[in-house]
């Protein structure tokens, strides 16, 4: 499944907006949001950038689509995987869709803090790293239920990535459905994520929009 692999910052600069997709970098002055700005905004990347402008509806439904893609890092066909299941479910397929995608493993894992960024969490869970309640998963995609407690694997602790962590880790901005002890480097999900709860600025209805013409 082909997956993007690309400069991370070009797909922020596409989009016009910070996707945090480089952990700290992306909070200092070296993110190319704030360096490749001017008084109209993000310049986007290309020799054509700057002389993009009409939008269609459909452009603004893709582009939403895009930026969700691109922070959680899937292809296309995994994406529209999460519509379809949500689609399937009760409620609202747009919300339905984002509550899938927060639930994914290596989602979680970032949320806890583990990983700087989602791309590296991923990293975490497929070189089998983390376990879901004591059992080992290397599968990103795996979706978490409440209740469930995620943890480092007991034989990986003491290496130095999670060392570091457990000194430098302070209970920071966590969602309210997670909780993370990074002393024990073990978390739990408190509860299934509402929509409420998912602090990206996307517009899910327009997603659904352009999936469902
Ligand atoms: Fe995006 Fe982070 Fe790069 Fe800034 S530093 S452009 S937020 S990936």
């Amino acid at each position: 499944m082909a997956r993007y692999t690309g400069a991370d910052c070009r797909q922020c600069r596409r989009e016009g907006t910070k996707l945090f997709l480089k952990g700290d970098r992306c909070f200092s002055a070296k993110c190319a949001i704030t360096r490749r700005s001017d008084a109209t905004g993000p310049k986007k990347p290309g020799q054509h950038g700057a002389g993009r402008k009409k939008v269609t509806e459909y452009g603004t439904q893709l582009r939403e689509k895009q930026k969700a893609k691109r922070i959680y890092g899937l292809c296309e066909k995994q994406f529209h995987m999460y519509y379809e299941k949500a689609e399937r479910m009760r409620g609202v397929t747009g919300a339905n869709m984002l509550i899938l995608l927060e639930r994914r493993l290596d989602n979680v894992v970032y949320r806890m803090g583990m990983g700087v960024s989602r791309s590296q969490a991923r990293q975490l869970v497929s070189h089998r790293h983390i376990t879901v309640n004591g059992k080992l998963i290397n599968i990103p995609s795996y979706i978490v239920n409440a209740g469930d407690v995620i943890a480092v694997k007991d034989s990986k602790k003491d290496n130095a990535f999670f060392t570091a962590l457990k000194e430098t880790k302070k209970a920071g901005n966590m969602p309210k459905w997670l909780d993370f002890n990074p002393e024990t480097l073990e978390g739990k999900i408190l509860a299934v994520p509402t929509r409420e709860d998912i602090d990206l600025s996307i517009e899910e209805r327009m997603i659904v929009e352009l999936y469902s013409k």
